[in-house]
């Protein structure tokens, strides 16, 4: 793992990043999107992160859209208040809108009269809330030095080299030990939001890539003329 990093691209974080961010924002990555929508509370982030899990966001950002301005739905009183069908009829679209219906619903309730708990003990306690949204939620919410690990975040890193991973959970543990800790907040957003424009899962646009000239592009078939180290 660490021992086979691309350190070349770690001892470039920083630039790494805002390359990512740049070319993100020109393609109008969606996350991006979905966070100018819900910045302004920890509540509206710990619901978008919860039901972002395995929904595209340009369907959860329809649906916070609906909740949020649509129902003035933006506190979890206000959500209690919609009950079980409207909010089941206002989620319909995102995945397992049912399921996430109930536990958004039980999530209100714990926090009818309390703040959104700023610990990852307090988040897992929440329905429906994994390790992957309780550290998105830190990171975007309060600024904590956490790296939520999704799909994106998991697949740019192998092909990048930085780790050598099979499950998220380690992708996790290996970023923590090796990006530098000013780096460690904004990298799930920046990756996400690359994942969703350039480096795409099933045909990453390597060639026009800003950083393809530091990527160890693993696992990616087919060859680029441009990237230096090519497929691996
Ligand atoms: S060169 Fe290709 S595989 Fe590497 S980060 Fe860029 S798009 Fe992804």
């Amino acid at each position: 793992m660490v021992s086979m990093a691309n350190r070349e691209a770690l001892g470039r974080m920083g630039w790494i990043l805002s390359r990512m961010r740049h070319e993100s924002e020109k393609r109008d990555a969606p996350v991006l999107r979905a966070e100018a929508a819900t910045v302004d509370s920890p509540f509206k982030i710990l619901v978008f992160t919860m039901l972002s899990s395995r929904t595209k966001d340009e369907t959860t950002i329809k649906a916070i859209h609906r909740l949020f301005p649509g129902a003035k739905a933006d506190s979890p009183k206000k959500i209690l208040s919609l009950g079980a069908r409207k909010l089941e009829r206002i989620l319909y679209g995102v995945g397992f809108y049912r399921v996430k219906t109930k536990n958004l619903l039980a999530i209100c309730a714990m926090l009818a009269d309390k703040h959104v708990p700023d610990t990852l003990e307090g988040l897992l306690e929440l329905p429906g809330v994994g390790r992957k949204t309780a550290n998105i939620v830190l990171a975007r919410a309060f600024g904590k030095n956490t790296i939520g690990v999704d799909v994106h975040v998991h697949r740019i890193s192998n092909r990048l080299g930085l780790v050598k991973t099979k499950k998220p959970e380690d992708t996790e543990r290996a970023l923590v030990r090796i990006i530098p800790k000013r780096y460690v907040r904004s990298l799930n957003r920046d990756f996400v939001a690359f994942g969703q424009t350039v480096c795409l899962p099933r045909k990453p646009d390597c060639r026009t890539c800003p950083i393809n000239r530091l990527c160890y592009r693993i696992g990616v078939t087919g060859k680029c003329a441009v990237c230096r180290y090519g497929a691996r």
